[in-house]
C-alpha cells in the first residue's frame, strides 16, 4: 500500500507514520528526516536545503522531488511506502502521481491551540530521532533520551519565530493538497485533537481509514 499523510506542522504526524510503518510492515520516507540528515552530514542537498530550512521555509521543489524519487528506487518500497511530509505543494503532488500511484491519504486534524503547545514542547534526541514532548511524553529523565540515553534537544524550527513560520507556509502552500486529494476520492479524515494517551485511538481509527 502507498499512504501519504497529511496535516499541520505539530499535529503528531511524524509520531502516527512510524507506528503505522510497523503496523503495514512498510518504510517511513520522511522528507523532513531525510533534509535533517543531508544538513548534519553536510551533503550538497543538505547545504542547499539549510537556508530553507532554518527559517522554516520550503525547500525548493525540483530539490524535494530529487530526492524522493532516488528513495523510492531502494529496494525496500517495493510492497508500498508511507510518506511523511510530502508532498507539500501540488506541484510535489502533480510530480508524484507521475512516479507512483497513491492508495490512500490520511489527513490529520488537531485545533491551532494543540498545534502550537505540541511544537513548542517538543523535544528529539539528537542521537537517534526519538520524539518526546516536556509534558505530554516526557523522558524518564529531563534531557535524556529513553530510547539510547542521547542528548535531548528543541529543534531550531520549533523555536517561537519558525513556528509561526511554518504554519504560514503550511496555510499557504501545502492545505490545498486536503482539497487535491478529496477531489481524487483518496482522503480520510483522522481526528487527532485527542490527548497522547489516547495515541491508540488514533491509531485504531487510522488503520480502519486504510483497511477500508
Ligand atoms: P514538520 O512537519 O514538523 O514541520 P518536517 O520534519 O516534516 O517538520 O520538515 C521540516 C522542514 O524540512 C520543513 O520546514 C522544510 O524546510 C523541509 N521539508 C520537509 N519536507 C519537505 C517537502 N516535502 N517540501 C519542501 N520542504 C520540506
Ligand atoms: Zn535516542
Amino acid at each position: 500500500m502507498n499512504i501519504v499523510l497529511l496535516g499541520s506542522p505539530g499535529v503528531g504526524k511524524g509520531t502516527y507514520a512510524e507506528r503505522i510503518s510497523k503496523i503495514y510492515n512498510i518504510p517511513q520516507i520522511s522528507t523532513g528526516d531525510m533534509f535533517r540528515e543531508a544538513i548534519k552530514n553536510k551533503t550538497e542537498i543538505g547545504l542547499l536545503a539549510k537556508t530553507y530550512y532554518d527559517k522554516g521555509n520550503l525547500v525548493p521543489d525540483d530539490v524535494t522531488i530529487k530526492i524522493v524519487e532516488q528513495r523510492l528506487k531502494q529496494d525496500d518500497c517495493k510492497n508500498g511506502f508511507m510518506f511523511d511530509g510530502f508532498p507539500r505543494t501540488i506541484a510535489q503532488a502533480d510530480a508524484l502521481s507521475n512516479i507512483v500511484v497513491i492508495d490512500k491519504v490520511l489527513n490529520f486534524t488537531a485545533s491551532e491551540e494543540i498545534i502550537i503547545s505540541r511544537l513548542s514542547g517538543r523535544r528529539v534526541c539528537i542521537e537517534c530521532g526519538a520524539i518526546f514532548h516536556i509534558k505530554n511524553i516526557p523522558p524518564k529523565t529531563e534531557g535524556v533520551c529513553d530510547e539510547c540515553n542521547g542528548k535531548l534537544i528543541q529543534r531550531d524550527d520549533d523555536k517561537p519565530d519558525s513556528i509561526k513560520k511554518r504554519l504560514d507556509v503550511y496555510k499557504k502552500q501545502t492545505e490545498p493538497l486536503i482539497e487535491y486529494y478529496k477531489e481524487k476520492g483518496l482522503l480520510a479524515d483522522i481526528d487527532a485533537n485527542r490527548p497522547f494517551e489516547q495515541v491508540d485511538e488514533i491509531i485504531a481509527d487510522a488503520r480502519k481509514a486504510l483497511d477500508e
